[in-house]
């Protein structure tokens, strides 16, 4: 019997422990404050923001949404964000991407704050999460990670596959996956579009985590029988004339193997919104030297 993992449910447990966290800190007279930026008139955009705006209001993490324009200049982005860094009240900094063409997303990623970064994707939170020492785990694969630790999942010593190395979800991922930590120990594997053989390769995972953004491009016949599936692509597709959400994985047939999967929507991405919540505190307890209890 296949588990589905249900990404909504556990994502509400983490918030409402999100709530008693943000208590102690409110008990010391701090209320956990994130800055969303965004610069652009991209609609999906606008969505992403707005939704991570109620996502903190819900948990009582206080937003700031500074006024910036698609046409403003990057030095316009950097004076805000500069603005931001200096603001004590603002404990995370989030510009939505994706940036407007002029703008350079990494020198604006390099400007936040490293403290305030609660993408955890600046050069510093990123070397820190290679070498072990963790200070913002980038929301993904934090997620995903947290998915599976509810589910009893542990990688260590599975071989852990995973289709995909963005900056965001793939690099992330394998780096916590190799982590001499709980969560980590994993014999871990990275595809691309360069891989050959990925079928030999995802065949193999015992546990797989597809972030290629390729609709269902991985069926059940490619994959492992009693395989942890996560799919972590979000693909908008047309079916019968309507509009639909799929993953990268397709459903039903890798149901049909897999011991365990994510369904989209519903898995992986309400574990990325409520970790967003996770860093917002966490950055609060450390900018204060308080000591949070995080889920
Ligand atoms: P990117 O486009 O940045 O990266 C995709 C990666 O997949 C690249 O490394 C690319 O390889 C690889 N790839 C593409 N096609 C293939 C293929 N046919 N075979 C093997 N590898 C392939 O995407 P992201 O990491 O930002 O996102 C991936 C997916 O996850 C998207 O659908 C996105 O919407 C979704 N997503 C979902 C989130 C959630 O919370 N649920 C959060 C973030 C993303 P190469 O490097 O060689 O080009």
């Amino acid at each position: 019997m296949t588990t589905v993992i249900d990404g909504t449910a556990v994502a509400q447990d983490i918030r409402t422990q999100l709530t008693d966290a943000i208590g102690e800190l409110e008990a010391e007279g701090v209320t956990p404050t994130l800055a969303t930026v965004l610069m652009s008139d991209d609609p999906a955009a606008e969505t992403y923001v707005s939704m991570k705006q109620d996502d903190c209001e819900e948990v009582g993490i206080e937003t700031r949404d500074p006024e910036i324009d698609a046409e403003d200049t990057a030095e316009d982005l950097y004076t805000l964000i500069d603005d931001l860094n200096e603001d004590p009240d603002v404990n995370g900094i989030l510009v939505q991407l994706p940036l407007p063409e002029h703008v350079d997303k990494q020198s604006v990623i390099e400007q936040i704050a490293p403290e305030k970064d609660v993408d955890g994707f600046h050069p510093e939170n990123v070397g820190r999460l290679v070498g072990g020492n963790a200070r913002f785990k980038p929301c993904t694969p934090h997620g995903i990670q947290k998915l599976l630790e509810a589910e009893d999942i542990d990688p260590e010593g599975k071989h852990a596959v995973i289709v995909g190395r963005s900056n965001i979800v793939g690099k992330p991922m394998a780096n916590l996956f190799i982590q001499r930590d709980a969560g980590g120990n994993a014999t871990t594997t990275i595809c691309h579009s360069r891989t050959q053989n990925l079928e030999a390769h995802v065949r193999d995972a015992d546990i797989l985590v597809a972030a290629a953004g390729v609709p269902e491009f991985i069926d059940g016949s490619m994959i492992g029988e009693d395989a942890v599936v996560i799919d972590v692509g979000v693909n908008s597709v047309e079916r019968d004339g309507e509009e639909m959400l799929v993953g990268d994985v397709e459903y039903e047939s890798a149901k049909e193997q897999a011991a365990a999967i994510t369904p989209v929507p519903g898995g992986v991405g309400p574990m990325t919104r409520a970790m967003l919540l996770y860093n917002t505190v966490k950055a609060a307890g450390l900018q204060h030297d308080i000591d949070v209890t995080l889920p």
